[in-house]
């Protein structure tokens, strides 16, 4: 099982894969979008790291998951940081007090933050968005923890299906966001948010494993 620890591990993983990628996040930006989102991303994951030294003994993988949801919300902005935050504040609710996740409480907590996702931004499968990510991510969960794989596997299985997910959303037109602008222009370039997604999703993986 996961414990505080691990959702900890995961946020600072998330602050410095993000800023290893920023150019790259806001290059795709660039090509589809109003070229911000490494930027986004990045002023919202360092702003939550300083916080986690201020979490109180005893905090539980909730506690975490919510701080990372108001500092996201507030710091984020555009489009990216409402919807973010919104994941990680229904992963918090989905994982309830429990101090430690097993399979089933990791795929409830990617399913909630992806469910959150599209509760808030509308998105489907197949608009060129980060949901083109998550879907495949909850999907490929599910069916790890249903065959009995433990916590870190499931994580593993989400992670590798994010960032097919991302890259499958290169031929796409956009039907969401900004890029949605662009029709036919968007073929051809990945989804940033998509990516930074699988980033994400990857990073929790390797602190998990
Ligand atoms: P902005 O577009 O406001 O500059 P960002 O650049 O930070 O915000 O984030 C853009 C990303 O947000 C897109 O790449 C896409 O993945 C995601 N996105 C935009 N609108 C939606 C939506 N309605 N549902 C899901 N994801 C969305
Ligand atoms: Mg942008
Ligand atoms: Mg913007």
């Amino acid at each position: 099982t996961l414990g505080t620890q691990w959702v900890i591990d995961w946020v600072r993983a998330c602050a410095a894969v993000i800023a290893e990628h920023r150019v790259e996040l806001i290059t795709l930006d660039r090509d589809i979008g109003d070229g911000d989102h490494g930027e986004n991303m990045d002023r919202g994951f360092s702003a939550v790291v300083p916080k986690l030294d201020e979490l109180a003994d005893g905090a539980t993988p909730a506690d975490v998951l919510k701080l990372v949801a108001t500092t996201l919300i507030s710091t984020v902005g555009g489009a990216s940081g409402p919807l973010f935050g919104t994941a990680f504040l229904k992963a918090s609710v989905a994982v309830g007090s429990e101090p430690e996740l097993d399979s089933a409480a990791v795929v409830a907590l990617l399913r909630a933050a992806r469910d959150g996702i599209v509760l808030r931004g509308k998105a489907e499968t197949g608009d060129k968005t980060m949901i083109d990510a998550w879907t495949p991510a909850v999907d490929a969960a599910a069916e790890a923890e249903a065959a009995g794989q433990d916590a870190a596997s499931v994580l593993a299985a989400a992670a590798s299906a994010a960032e097919k997910g991302a890259e499958a959303t290169e031929p796409l037109v956009a039907r969401k966001g900004r890029a949605s602008y662009l029709g036919e222009r968007a073929i051809g370039h990945r989804d940033p948010g998509a990516q930074s997604t699988a980033l994400l999703l990857r990073a929790a993986a390797s602190v998990a494993a």
